[in-house]
């Protein structure tokens, strides 16, 4: 991984505040919202054509993990990233309140149905974290529950790892004074409506106690085969960039080989040109 990028991954067991991060592009960064958004799109085109030799090659399993609080651009990133990139190889898995059927079984039940296949990318907009994030702030289990996960959490990606996937964990890292606008951009626009929840301002009224939730997660579960990065995320533009850029590295680092070209090609280009041919009607 580039240096520019490698800030942003959590070195394993490293505790993580989040006072000590900022959620703007650096000071040194040279480009703009201009420049930045071409530099997405080249990146872009390089994600297409990584993505399709991925799925050509059925090797290698991608699994990025979108996290962050709300307004912090999940639903933004698999738009923007992954633009132009053919759905038949990329899947979305969305993680909302569990059901009945999901909460009679054990947490990662849900999640492991849906990791990806050999040849797949799978973005998980919200995910299994949401067991030790919205669960713990929320009380919805006693802390006795919630406080094993990380290590099982751990071992579960773990598993996933030494079976040929490899791991991405995206943090979208905004600041409440960003969500704020956010927030009142969606109010102001009544076709942004739909994207507003009342239940975000419950949400919002427990920010700190999330920033601790996910210091823990991000403190806890950064590992050498599943790290967090955490993405700098007030900056549409910059959050998209730095996104792309992990992505592509990564994918790049996977040294993705196409199948061994047909032997026999030339049998089946003669069989399909003399089907035209006037002598064999
Ligand atoms: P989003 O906010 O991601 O666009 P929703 O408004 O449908 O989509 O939110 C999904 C909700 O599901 C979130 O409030 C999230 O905290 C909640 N959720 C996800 N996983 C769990 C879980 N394991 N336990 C409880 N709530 C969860």
């Amino acid at each position: 991984m580039g240096e520019a990028m490698e800030r942003y991954f959590i070195k394993p067991g490293e505790k993580v505040r989040l006072k000590d991060w900022s959620p703007d592009p650096p000071k040194d960064f040279e480009g703009d919202k201009e420049s930045t958004r071409a530099a997405v799109a080249e990146l872009n085109r390089k994600l297409e054509v990584l993505q399709e030799r991925l799925y050509a090659e059925r090797k290698h399993k991608v699994l990025v993990i979108l996290q962050g609080m709300d307004t912090s651009g999940k639903d933004g990133v698999i738009r923007s990233v992954f633009e132009g990139v053919n759905p038949q190889g990329v899947k979305v898995a969305n993680f909302k309140v569990p059901t009945q059927e999901e909460l009679d079984h054990d947490y990662l039940w849900r999640v492991h149905k849906v990791v990806p296949g050999k040849g797949e990318i799978v973005i998980f907009n919200r995910s299994h974290y949401e067991d030790v994030l919205v669960v713990r702030v929320h009380n919805l289990v006693p802390p006795e529950v919630w406080k094993k996960r990380y290590e099982q959490i751990n071992q579960f990606e773990r598993l996933l790892h030494e079976t040929g996937t490899t791991i991405l964990k995206f943090f979208l890292f905004i600041s409440r004074e960003e969500q704020k606008q956010r927030l009142l951009e969606r109010l102001a626009d009544p076709a942004k409506h739909w994207k507003f929840n009342p239940g975000d301002l419950k949400e919002r009224a427990l920010w700190e106690e999330y920033e601790k939730a996910y210091e823990d997660v991000l403190s806890r579960t950064s590992t050498e085969y599943a790290p967090w990065i955490l993405v700098p995320a007030d900056k549409k533009w910059y959050r998209d960039w730095v996104i792309s850029r992990v992505l592509v590295e990564t994918l790049e680092g996977l040294e993705i080989q196409l199948p061994p070209p047909l032997a026999d090609a030339e049998t089946y280009r003669r069989q399909l040109l003399e089907e035209d041919a006037p002598e064999s009607r």
